[in-house]
């Protein structure tokens, strides 16, 4: 497969690189990309700025079909996400903008694409997934909120966690049992709603660091009207198609090759024993074969993207970029902190070296291996439906 970027793209790239650049500007200390804006109202601000500024190029939009106000392709994005993740820049909703929106163009009725498509390509509703549920996580089918349809409108009873940006977002997209004595996997609907409908409650999850990102959410009697995406109790249908419009992971990626130029200036200018780190053989050789894997994870999303582009991208290869990507992340958070020693432990303070960012990294890193499906989920269905192994009775 050639990868080489044609003159259009190169420039495309360039464009993309440049506005984020600009706006990595007004970036706070500490402030990585799009999970950091829900911690703070200023985070947050920021967030929504940067999306106005993308959603005025037309960014948050690319790939769509033009009748819905698209244009450029797959490929257009993976070049905006690079972009976005080297700079550490937010401005992207991923549940609506990278999630929600393809699942509406391939299976939201016409009123349902005329309504939030507009809203999601100006950075106007910003969404969450209401899906994961204390008892059903892996296993999603197992959950048990209800959505009980009354005339025009449903009625939602239970609890959602884990949901990132609840307490931000404006609107939801989650997955609810309609029918009670429905066959499973049609039994189902996939609804949006505004998340400051009366009934909806909210308690913060604080993060091993101490952010507040994720949530619980407690759903007493909420009545909403009926956005349904899909038919009625063919919801599960709908989470199967939203799964594979995942990302293709290519901004975390990006962020490591950022990572790489930063520890690399770090290893050259960082003696020990009055000799710069950069001239340790082990760390050299492990810092260059992670520097090779991230080149290779990068290869792995520009394929993901070239698949969705010509509509050949399977739970399989999204799946292997996943896994790949999230323990290579793993592997560079192990090294570095091998690389800064006792005081690469030591929070932002003037006495952490590389501005703290390994410590928090390094706490961090294995979330990526959970979220979005496990990666022990992602290998069973390469195993099953990539592979057509034999599942195990
Ligand atoms: C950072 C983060 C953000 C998240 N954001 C959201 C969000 O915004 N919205 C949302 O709805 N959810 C969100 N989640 C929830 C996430 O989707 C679930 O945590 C994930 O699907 C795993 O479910 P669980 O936590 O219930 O673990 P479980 O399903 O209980 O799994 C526990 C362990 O058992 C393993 N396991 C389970 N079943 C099998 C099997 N059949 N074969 C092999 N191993 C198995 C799993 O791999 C895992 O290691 C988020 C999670 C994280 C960590």
């Amino acid at each position: 497969m050639d990868f080489s970027f044609t003159e259009e793209q190169k420039n495309k790239r360039q464009e993309f690189f440049k506005v984020c650049a600009e706006l990595a500007k007004d970036r706070m200390r500490g402030f990585e990309g799009f999970e950091s804006s829900y911690d703070t109202d200023e985070g947050w601000k920021y967030h929504l700025y940067c999306a106005k500024e993308f959603a005025r190029r037309g960014w948050l939009s690319l790939a769509w079909p033009e009748e819905y106000g698209g244009s450029g392709n797959m490929m257009d994005r993976v070049l905006f996400a690079e972009a976005r993740g080297y700079h550490g820049v937010p401005g992207v909703d991923v549940f609506g903008v990278q999630m929600l929106a393809p699942t509406i163009l391939a299976c939201g009725s016409e009123e349902i694409k005329r309504e939030f498509l507009p809203k999601i390509a100006t950075g106007e509703i910003q969404f969450c997934e209401l899906w994961s549920e204390p008892n059903a996580g892996s296993d999603l089918a197992s959950l048990t909120t209800t959505a009980i349809k009354q005339g025009n409108e449903y009625v939602i009873n239970g609890q959602k966690i884990w949901t990132t940006g609840a307490h931000r977002a404006h609107w939801s997209f989650g997955v609810y049992k309609d029918d009670l004595g429905g066959k499973p996997h049609h039994n189902m609907v996939f609804l949006l709603f505004d998340m400051k409908t009366p009934g909806v409650t909210i308690r913060p999850i604080k993060y091993i660091h101490n952010m507040h990102i994720y949530n619980e959410v407690f759903l007493d009697n909420v009545r909403v009207p009926a956005k349904v995406v899909g038919q009625e109790h063919e919801g599960w249908a709908v989470v199967n198609t939203l799964a594979a419009f995942e990302r293709s992971n290519i901004d975390d990626i990006m962020r490591m090759q950022r990572d790489i130029e930063h520890v690399v200036a770090y290893c050259n200018t960082t003696k020990q024993d009055g000799v710069p780190l950069a001239r340790n053989p082990v760390i050299r050789n492990r810092l260059a074969k992670i520097a090779g894997e991230v080149e290779a994870a990068r290869m792995l999303a520009y394929r993901v993207a070239d698949l969705q582009n010509r509509g050949e991208l399977t739970l399989m290869e999204a799946g292997a970029v996943k896994i790949f990507e999230s323990e290579l992340l793993e592997r560079f958070a192990s090294l570095m902190t091998d690389v800064l020693g006792p005081y690469g432990q030591v929070k932002m303070s003037r006495w952490s070296p590389m501005d703290g960012w390994w410590e928090r990294i390094y706490q961090e890193h294995f979330v990526q291996s959970i979220s979005m499906g496990t990666n022990e989920i992602q290998r069973n269905l390469i195993a099953w439906r990539g592979l057509e192994l034999p599942r195990m009775k």
